[in-house]
């Protein structure tokens, strides 16, 4: 079995793991691959062992890989977007995790509706509120969500977040637990269901799934050992 194989089923077992233990099934957690600068041959690999869903983060280097790979695979978006990106991103991403502000939203809903397309959205909500992270703070959301739920085009899911990278797990604990309680209040407030809570990565996604996480973002554990794209 070849190295990213293993380290899949290895990151797999892990996963269950964490649900078994917080009493959660399986099913209820997506477990999504981050293949952001892992070449092609490497992600086929896992296309060919069944793995239809990839994540990455940047517009350039989803084209390509979208241009070059199997038409099945559903693309996840987790990055940054700039402007001029949207239409880019709206034409190849079925889940988009990092809507960030109003005016980005409604960029989204506008270039939706001009190709036809009907993204998932996600909200990215800066819980920790650390200069370097994007997302939105939580006052911003409420009126950010309230446009998402009129939206026709975009298909607003639910909230994302990223938690700092030093984070120890009671802080992760309590950023998870924040955002699950703010996807809750925002289904409430907009009378809508928000089955999608991506949170967790390669070094905290068991501690996002005690708190609730329905999508793990995962590169690093999967591609450990593995030569990646430089760029
Ligand atoms: C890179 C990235 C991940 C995956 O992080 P790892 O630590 O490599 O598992 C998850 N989410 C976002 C937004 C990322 O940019």
């Amino acid at each position: 079995m070849s190295r990213v194989i293993e380290n899949f089923l290895a990151v797999r077992a892990e996963l269950e793991s964490a649900c078994r233990q917080c009493g959660r099934s399986v099913d209820d957690v997506k477990l999504l691959v981050v293949s952001k600068t892992i070449p092609i041959p490497v992600m086929m690999e896992l296309y060919e062992f069944g793995v239809r869903e990839f994540a990455e983060n940047r517009e350039p280097e989803l084209a390509v890989k979208a241009a070059a790979m199997p038409d099945d695979i559903v693309w996840h978006f987790i990055g940054p977007v700039q402007s001029n990106k949207i239409r880019k991103v709206v034409k190849l991403a079925q889940i988009i995790h990092s809507v960030e502000s109003k005016s980005q939203l409604e960029r989204f809903e506008r270039i939706a509706g001009e190709e036809n397309k009907s993204p998932q959205i996600l909200l990215e909500i800066n819980v920790s509120g650390e200069a370097s992270k994007g997302g939105m703070t939580p006052e911003e959301l409420p009126e950010v969500a309230d446009c998402a739920a009129k939206c026709r085009n975009v298909r607003f899911s639910g909230l994302m977040t990223m938690a700092p990278f030093e984070a120890n797990e009671e802080e992760l604990h309590s950023i998870f637990d924040r955002l699950r309680i703010l996807n809750e209040q925002t289904g409430k407030a907009c009378q809508m269901d928000l089955p999608i809570l991506s949170m967790g990565m390669s070094g905290d996604f068991q501690v996002a799934v005690a708190c609730g996480s329905t999508v793990v973002r995962v590169g690093s554990k999967i591609f450990e050992g593995i030569e990646r794209i430089s760029r």
